[in-house]
């Protein structure tokens, strides 16, 4: 595929190519905020409008998903799975539309759009097992006579903000797991991607509305920054699961932490790959190339860091600067392409003074950036990914700066060292050590190895499978989703105690004799 009929895909995703209105419960949609248009990066055309999402459409929203959790709750949870099941059938129906989508409005390769798409079948997949689960521990009681034990209820009114790289995967890693486990959800999309989302909640609502979900459980609320604050300050929302910058998720925790909520917390990366002596070139070139460049280094998890042991740093850079040069930008629709476009101007700028202040700082460039022009390019948000050698503790290396800029610098001595500057970071998302060194990788991956939520060995850091938790610590910002057991920050937990005697013993041997 290197192009695509737009118009088709819209249609076939009940998405209008005219306005759209931004918010929904469901059935319901409404919109009393300005109207925004929404540009591909692809070249630069118009695909589609949306009439954003007020304060006061917000507030109808939430209150017909707190009146739909009331009602969810009350579903089995095998029965909520069977619904997610048939989401995800769906998901597999308008696979190639909505990953086509993905595609044009982000700017992804199709077949990452496509990709995408995939994760959220697999995630309804999860979810569906888990809604047979969802199981506590049976814990030994002190007293005799008794039973302890906990259970997992619904939580409530779920708020997902979610971010433009992944427009899709990341609500229905939340989504489907909030789902089975009874909460209703109200989706704050980025307003960067606004017509994947509406594609999203058209799908959910035909299979909600198929099996009489309750009006609300699926929403969605269309808007910038603000109606995100508006949901983080809300009391009526139970947990508050925030996908975006460093900035935003201080903002969102700061905001729900003051009144005393629940918030999951995906925040920026600044991931490096460690290649000592012992790295297997084979594997290390395509592992550095496609994290870095990989999305036009906009994923979470791209590759922004390298540290090379000194002995090879000079034959590793020589193969990855020759890589480089081979590396096709364009339309990435076409499979030949290798990078795309970044998903606005602002995010070309930033590219653009990342370069110059890492220049300011004493980088040397090892391949040269700049934005791209002329046919092909017209969108101007095509930019060549960059290498730049530098010292780990400048300013601009310690900052994710979301773009293809990948930073290189040397170790020397033991793997200690090279772990130190892995760690030498605010952020702690993805990490990856290449090495067929059994010490090295086993010290990696222990206690005082990496500091990451996330940590490979023989893999770049980019990209990660469902069935484990995901996520990252430090400033990235602690929160777990996905699999594994993230379901339980979707739930409330219960610690139950049963007295089957005629006495009423008190814990901890204290005696009350009336
Ligand atoms: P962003 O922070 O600009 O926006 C993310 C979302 O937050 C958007 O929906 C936006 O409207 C909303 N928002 C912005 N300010 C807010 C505020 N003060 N209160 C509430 N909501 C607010 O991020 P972006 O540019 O869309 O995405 C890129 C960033 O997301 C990168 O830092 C990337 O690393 C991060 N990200 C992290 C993960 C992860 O799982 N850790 C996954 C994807 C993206």
């Amino acid at each position: 595929m290197s192009a695509i009929d737009i118009k088709k895909v819209l249609s076939q995703l009940g998405v209008k190519d005219e306005v759209n209105q931004g918010a929904s419960t469901g059935k319901n949609w409404m919109a009393t905020g300005d109207v925004i248009d929404s540009f591909t990066p692809v070249d630069g055309s118009k695909i589609g409008q949306v009439k954003l999402a007020s304060v006061k459409d917000y507030n109808k929203v939430v209150e017909t998903a707190t009146k739909g959790f009331h009602e969810w709750r009350q579903w089995t949870a095998p029965a909520r799975g069977e619904v997610v099941r048939q989401l995800g059938n769906a998901l597999r129906e308008y696979k190639e539309p909505l990953g086509a989508l993905v595609s044009y409005e982000m700017g992804k390769s199709y077949q990452e759009g496509l990709g995408e798409v995939q994760e959220m079948i697999d995630i309804c997949d999860f979810a569906v097992g888990l809604s047979r689960q969802l199981y506590g521990l049976t814990i030994a009681s002190e007293r005799p006579g008794h039973r302890m034990y906990e259970q997992y209820h619904p939580l409530g009114v779920v708020g997902v903000i979610s971010a433009f790289n992944f427009p899709v995967a990341v609500w229905s890693w939340n989504t489907a797991l909030a789902w089975v486990c009874g909460d209703a959800c109200i989706w704050k999309p980025s307003e960067k991607t606004p017509l994947t989302s509406i594609a999203c909640q058209n799908i959910a609502q035909e299979v909600f509305a198929a099996n009489d979900v309750p009006e609300g459980v699926s929403s969605m609320v269309i808007g910038d920054a603000e109606i995100g604050k508006a949901l983080a300050n809300d009391k009526k929302i139970a947990l508050v699961s925030a996908t975006g910058s460093i900035p935003m998720g201080r903002s969102v925790a700061e905001a729900v932490a003051k009144r005393l909520g629940k918030s999951l917390l995906e925040l920026g990366g600044n991931n490096a790959m460690i290649i000592t002596p012992d790295a297997d070139l084979k594997i290390v070139v395509p592992g550095a190339v496609f994290g870095a460049v990989g999305t036009a280094g906009q994923r979470c998890t791209s590759t922004r860091r390298l540290i090379i042991h000194d002995s090879i740093y000079d034959k590793v850079m020589k193969i990855i600067v020759d890589a480089y040069g081979q590396i096709k930008i364009g339309n990435p629709l076409d499979e030949n392409n290798h990078v795309g476009p970044v998903i606005d101007k602002d995010s070309v700028n930033n590219y653009l003074n990342a370069i110059e202040k890492a220049k300011e700082e004493g980088g040397k460039v090892l391949v040269e950036g700049g934005v791209l022009e002329g046919e092909g390019y017209e969108s101007g948000c095509y930019v060549k990914p960059a290498i730049i050698e530098v010292e780990n503790h400048y300013d601009i290396v310690q900052n994710e700066t979301f773009a293809p800029i990948l930073y290189v610098m040397k170790y020397s001595g033991d793997v200690t060292n090279a772990i130190e500057l892995q760690n030498g970071v605010v952020q702690g998302l993805s990490s990856a050590i290449m090495t067929t060194n059994l010490r090295e990788a086993e010290q990696f991956l222990s206690g005082q190895g990496s500091d990451c939520g996330i940590a490979n060995v023989n893999i770049g850091t980019s990209g990660a499978e469902i069935g484990g938790a995901f996520g990252g610590e430090k400033e990235t910002g602690g929160g777990r989703e996905s699999g594994s057991d993230a379901w339980k920050v979707y739930m409330r937990r219960q610690t139950n105690t049963i007295n089957y005697t005629t006495e009423l013993p008190l814990a901890q041997g204290i005696k009350f004799d009336l």
